[in-house]
């Protein structure tokens, strides 16, 4: 793993929002720009996926919940002509449904196949092994305690795989109210985009009363949520403020304020967009950490950038921790009609 601060050769484009006053503060003013930052595999797949579905088969897509967890992404596709529902039984008999990112319980693969929708399931492979291992470890007559926030649709998709083994811990607090059958058959998994600090004194604490827990096979906490967090915490002992791009609804995101804050940021906060930041958030502000969260395209950090340009943060510097380069293919369901497209357009060309 690098670990680096570099200047970034982008020359900014100061005042080109003229949004924020450029005010003085002691030292010299720049932007420490967190890398790796914003959209991880899973996403960019659950995202091209909706942009394929309606490609290929036209306006309007349904997406069971907001596909990823933006509200920019979600708007721009709904201008694209993918109408969001909250529930299968929203979606016209026959027509084509797109599951989320996060994840959906066979009891909602179920209801899909009963109403006859066509169904593309854009889970993040990342998600879909934590399915597997529930799968698993059910079998098996583990009890499973799964760490993560109540209500989220990762969780509820997760512990739907084996709802009678799964008991859900919201976090530290949680433990000490947790009853178990057979203290000696236990296991933790845990969501993809918890902090990973918080999640590993939820374990401690949950080995202290369950000596017998079994670790996951592997990680639950994706490769995304560990590597943003880390370098945020490498930004936010250097930096007086960190802005964190992505939407109140994104749990990595708000993970990546609270971490910044426990690693040494004075002040963090989230916004959607550039136009939230405000004037008085710079007052004696030298250094501004940026980030964005793994669902956030690059756009609203430039603009982010951009508007910091404007009140006088024109040095960025990138804080790099990670390469990533992970790329998923699109859901088998998409493979197969583009596949079965392309083959009808060869089969059109030797016709006529
Ligand atoms: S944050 Fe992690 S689990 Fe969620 S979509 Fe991205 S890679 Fe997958």
């Amino acid at each position: 793993m690098s670990d680096t601060t570099i200047s970034l050769p982008i020359p900014r484009m100061p005042g080109v929002r003229g949004r924020l006053q450029d005010n003085p503060v002691l030292g010299h003013k720049r932007v420490l720009l967190a890398a790796p930052r914003g959209y991880c595999a899973g996403v960019d797949r659950a995202v091209v996926a909706v942009e394929k579905a309606l490609e290929l088969y036209g306006a309007p897509v349904y997406v069971r919940k907001q596909i990823v967890h933006n509200v920019h992404v979600v708007s721009e596709l709904e201008r694209q002509g993918a109408i969001f529902v909250d529930e299968v039984d929203e979606v016209p008999p026959g027509a084509h449904v797109v599951f989320s990112a996060h994840g959906v319980s066979p009891a909602v693969v179920n209801a899909a196949a009963d109403r006859g929708l066509l169904a593309i399931d854009a889970t993040c492979p990342l998600v879909t092994k934590v399915h597997r291992e529930a799968v698993r470890f059910a079998r098996d007559d583990f009890e499973i305690l799964l760490i993560g926030h109540a209500g989220h649709e990762e969780v509820e998709g997760t512990a739907g795989e084996a709802p009678e083994h799964v008991t859900l811990v919201n976090g530290p607090d949680d433990v000490d109210s947790i009853v178990v059958k057979d203290p000696e058959k236990v296991v933790w998994l845990s969501q993809t985009t918890l902090s990973v600090d918080e999640t590993m004194e939820t374990v401690r604490r949950l080995r202290e009363r369950f000596p017998h827990l079994q670790d996951p096979p592997s990680d639950d906490i994706c490769y995304a949520t560990q590597n943003r967090q880390v370098a945020i915490k490498k930004v936010a002992e250097q930096a007086d403020l960190v802005i964190v791009v992505g939407s109140a609804n994104s749990s990595n995101s708000v993970r990546l304020v609270e971490v910044a804050l426990e690693h040494g940021a004075s002040a963090a906060y989230r916004v959607d967009y550039a136009s939230e930041i405000k004037q008085v958030w710079l007052d004696g502000v030298a250094s501004v950490g940026v980030t964005s969260g793994a669902s956030v395209p690059e756009v609203l950090v430039q603009e982010v950038l951009d508007d910091l340009a404007g009140a006088g943060y024109r040095d960025v510097q990138q804080v790099k921790t990670a390469e990533e380069d992970l790329m998923f293919s699109l859901p088998k369901e998409l493979r197969k009609d583009i596949t079965g497209k392309q083959d009808a357009r060869a089969l059109g060309g030797r016709v006529h």
